[in-house]
């Protein structure tokens, strides 16, 4: 049985080292150069946070202490008001859980030694899938000496959100997509460490909320910051000389100026990413071609759960290989049965988050709603939980935390309205004559 997955990028490496567990040929194509040789593209996000399904995943394979040596924890997030105090909100109810920042080229560079040093498996670098018959599972691949063509018995898409086994699988008619672009871009800069210190705490994921826009940094081992813009696309093009870039980020951003020597040149010199949600139907073809990780369901950055998402596709394809005694046909059925409206929930709560980062965060009713949030949490342990916690620090299926939070918020607003006609009915009784 010859299985090849399309794309060595966190979900095709992480997938790589399931399967050779499993005693299966691998042969895993990759389109750039062995990125732990060669330079990291400029302006790709450049740390994750990864929290408790992304290491899930890695516990399963061996490999979470050796990623988490140079994690750094966030127990909460810091926010950077225009003007006045900056203010610390912890994430979880105790204050001691934390989401963990991650360099995304040292996850990677990880999980690639990891799939290449297993047995069965092999990774090719600039292999550029440019053809695909889903049907045979024969592919074309562009590489630097010319085209290269090569089959086996199951193909697996983990080529990302602008995946050429998806393109392919449209082509041929099998699958519809449908691709929501945000109106928002994003752009990266830097924060470097002084006199060999963080400039920031980096025990938070640092937020300026600024309404329609709003712009992030997560720490990196190196004790710099990665900051991240998330703007209207669009509005990058309005500041085009140093001068306007500076004087706009002293009104608006003005803590960041002087901790950011090399704001302009970031600025105008990183690219500008898109960003948007990718639904596609049906996940799999001729139950031996299928897509996973970004490639079926990419999502917006918000909610810090695209790989971690990505991660758990891993998990559940290798638990429906075992439930179907390893028939491939009927585990991609069963994974895509199983996996479509738990990612179809975290893109839902990916794009609220949005909101609530750029906008609700700083407001005192957000920071009053979380307070009672947590109060609840301590209250009744177990019985009222988050759903920040259930996101971030369970393995619950994303649908399940839906209908777990409505439940919750259902229950609350009974509590409450039983409350309020027990102390009208109070009232009532004390003010009779
Ligand atoms: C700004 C930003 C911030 C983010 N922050 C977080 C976060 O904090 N936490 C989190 O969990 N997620 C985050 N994500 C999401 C996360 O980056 C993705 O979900 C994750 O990278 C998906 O992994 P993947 O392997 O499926 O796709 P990718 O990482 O895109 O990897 C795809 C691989 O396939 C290769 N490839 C592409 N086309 C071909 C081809 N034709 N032939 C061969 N190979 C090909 C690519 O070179 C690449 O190596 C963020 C995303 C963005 C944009």
């Amino acid at each position: 049985m010859k299985v090849a997955i399309v794309g060595a990028g966190l979900t095709g490496s992480l997938l790589a080292c399931f399967l050779a567990r499993r005693g299966l040929s691998v042969s895993v194509y990759e389109r750039r150069a062995d990125p732990r040789v060669g330079q990291v593209e400029r302006g790709r996000s450049i740390n994750l946070a990864i929290s408790e399904r992304g290491l899930d995943a890695l516990r399963r394979i061996g490999l979470v202490d050796q990623v988490m040596a140079d994690a750094l924890p966030m127990k909460g997030r810091m926010i950077h008001p225009v003007s006045g105090p900056l203010d610390f909100q912890p994430y979880a109810a105790s204050g001691d859980r934390a989401i963990n920042s991650i360099s995304r080229s040292a996850l990677n560079n990880a999980l690639l030694s990891a799939a290449s040093a297993a047995p069965g498996v092999s990774v090719v670098f600039e292999h550029r899938l440019v053809e695909l018959d889903s049907a045979s599972g024969r592919m074309v691949f562009a590489t630097p000496s010319g085209k290269v063509s090569v089959s086996a018995d199951v193909v697996l898409g983990a080529d990302g959100a602008g995946s050429a086994v998806r393109e392919q699988l449209l082509a041929e008619g099998i699958v519809a997509e449908d691709v929501d672009f945000l109106d928002y871009g994003y752009k990266e800069l830097s924060i470097p460490a002084v006199d060999g210190e963080f400039a920031l705490d980096p025990g938070a994921l640092h937020i300026w909320p600024r309404g329609t826009s709003m712009m992030i940094a997560l720490p990196n081992p190196d004790k710099s910051f990665t900051c991240t813009l998330f703007w209207p696309a669009g509005s990058f093009d309005a500041l085009t000389t140093g001068a306007e870039v500076s004087a706009y980020f002293a009104e608006h951003y003005p803590d960041l100026l002087p901790l950011a020597p090399d704001l302009v040149d970031d600025y105008l010199n990183n690219p500008v990413g898109v960003l948007g949600t990718v639904h596609t139907l049906p996940w799999q073809a001729h139950g031996r071609t299928a897509l996973l990780g970004d490639a079926a369901h990419a999502i917006v950055p918000f909610y810090g759960q695209g790989a971690n998402c990505a991660f758990e596709d891993v998990v559940e394809l290798d638990r429906c290989l075992d439930d179907t005694g390893g028939s491939w046909a009927r585990a991609l059925r069963l994974f895509e049965a199983r996996r479509r409206e738990n990612t179809e929930a975290i893109a839902e709560m990916a794009l609220a988050n949005f909101v609530e980062m750029r906008d609700k965060v700083a407001s005192p009713v957000f920071r009053l709603t979380k307070q009672i949030e947590h109060f609840l949490e301590r209250l009744l342990p177990g019985t009222y939980v988050s759903r920040y916690e259930l996101v971030s620090f369970s393995t619950t299926p994303y649908a399940e935390v839906q209908r777990r939070v409505r439940r919750q918020h259902q229950a609350l607003g009974a509590s409450v309205a039983a409350a309020a006609c027990v102390l009208a009915a109070a009232w009532r009784v004390w003010r009779r004559p």
